[in-house]
């Protein structure tokens, strides 16, 4: 232990690199400890997160009372498996059913295994109840989009890169455009089950919808017996000022796909939210995770869902959005394309690479990261102050109008 806390810097990424597998091109920052929305590297300097962990700590580094929850149900009972039941699965599901409004939930752990938990359930709901011939299944998802990266999952993603060299694929998608309402229409059969989309894409660089998108597609859905399932899993949870992204637009989801910040950061825990007709469509023994559901990660999202709430961390989301997203509209560069966002999610869209202006921006105690190539994204701990962002806007200022 004397010889790793000796480690600096330089040894630890050479350490990693020797070791570990290149899946990341991470910045060369190596992170020690944080608390709210600073994080400290091992040389001690000290860095505004400007990522929050693309949103799973929307509720801030180490949140005390998260904390708090993870210590004390890790001295009870960590896990059980769902063989038996345990005293925290029952609360977590009660409070998503009051946060959401939908009728119940299915824990699992990764957000890409709540995506699979989707389509599974979308697919066997067009067998089982919509009577879709066996086999015919099919999901209609936007270009551009993220919903992470298990065979399955890349197997309807329109990234070259996240499925070069990992054919053969899962067939039963159907790509259309974002945002292209008259698309989806035309994408619809009788055989159609489900159309999964981010409210907001954010791997795709923060971009929004055509307003009244969702409300048509969600309307489509309506018209001809499909599954509407908005991915929340990094829009969802406060990050863009709302609970959930789709709210902008008021619209119902069928199901919702929830993960990151809802454990804020501490564990994995990620869940599907629906009807009963949907979820109810899993008998026992058809679908299963051994640590989904697991007591200590439900004890964790209960206080992360509460940090949530009784802190208003969506309502400062909203309000402290606006105000950084106001000042952020008056940064002038010819490399500037368009700063865009809602809440705290804010893109920077650059005619160049993103990637220099993070580097820039490490050096002056800010961590970003881009977002593809050209846009930087700007998604603080929902527990930013006013002060913290006139801090940050100053040094980003600096790095873009240099
Ligand atoms: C991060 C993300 C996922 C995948 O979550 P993992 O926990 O990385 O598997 C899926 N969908 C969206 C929209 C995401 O941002």
């Amino acid at each position: 232990m004397a010889v790793m806390e000796s480690l600096q810097t330089k040894e630890l990424i050479e350490l990693e690199e020797k070791y570990g597998a290149h899946n990341y091109h991470p910045l060369d920052v190596v992170i020690e400890r944080a608390e709210g929305v600073w994080v400290y590297d091992v040389e001690g300097k000290k860095y505004l997160d400007c990522l929050a962990a693309y949103s799973a700590v929307n509720q801030g580094h180490c949140h005390p009372k998260i904390l708090k929850a993870l210590l004390e149900q890790s001295k009870k009972v960590t896990l059980t498996s769902r063989a038996f039941r345990n005293d925290q699965l029952p609360l977590l599901c009660e409070q998503l059913h009051q946060l959401s409004g939908m009728d119940a939930a299915l824990p699992m752990n990764s957000g890409a295994e709540a995506v699979e938990t989707a389509v599974k359930a979308a697919r066997k709901w067009g067998y089982k109840v919509k009577g879709i011939p066996e086999g015919k299944a099919e999901i209609v998802v936007c270009s551009n989009n993220f919903h992470g990266r298990t065979v399955t999952i890349i197997s309807f993603s329109t990234d070259e890169q996240y499925r070069d060299g990992f054919g053969p694929f899962t067939p039963g998608f159907k790509v259309i455009p974002f945002g292209d309402a008259k698309e989806l229409k035309h994408a619809i059969t009788s055989n159609t089950c489900a159309f999964i989309v981010e409210p907001i894409q954010g791997e795709a660089g923060i971009v929004m919808p055509p307003d009244g998108f969702l409300k048509e597609a969600a309307q489509l859905c309506r018209d001809h017996r499909v599954l509407f399932v908005c991915d929340e899993i990094q829009s969802g949870l406060g990050r863009t000022g709302k609970l959930f992204a789709y709210e902008h637009e008021g619209v119902k989801p069928d199901m919702i796909i929830v993960g990151k910040a809802l454990s804020g950061g501490f564990y994995p825990v990620s869940a599907v939210l629906a009807s009963k007709e949907v979820l109810g469509v899993f008998k026992p023994g058809d679908h299963g995770s051994t640590f989904g559901g697991n007591p200590l990660a439900c004890a964790v999202a209960r206080a992360a869902l509460t940090a949530l709430v009784d802190e208003k961390m969506v309502e400062r989301s909203a309000e402290l959005g606006a105000y950084f997203l106001a000042k952020l509209k008056t940064l002038k560069s010819d490399k500037l394309k368009e700063v865009r966002g809602r809440g705290l999610w804010i893109g920077i869209e650059l005619t160049v690479q993103a990637r220099p202006y993070c580097e820039a921006l490490k050096e002056l105690g800010i961590l970003c990261k881009e977002t593809h190539d050209h846009v930087i994204r700007i998604a603080p701990p929902l527990v930013i102050t006013k002060e913290e962002i006139d801090w940050a806007f100053e040094r980003i200022k600096q790095a873009i109008e240099k």
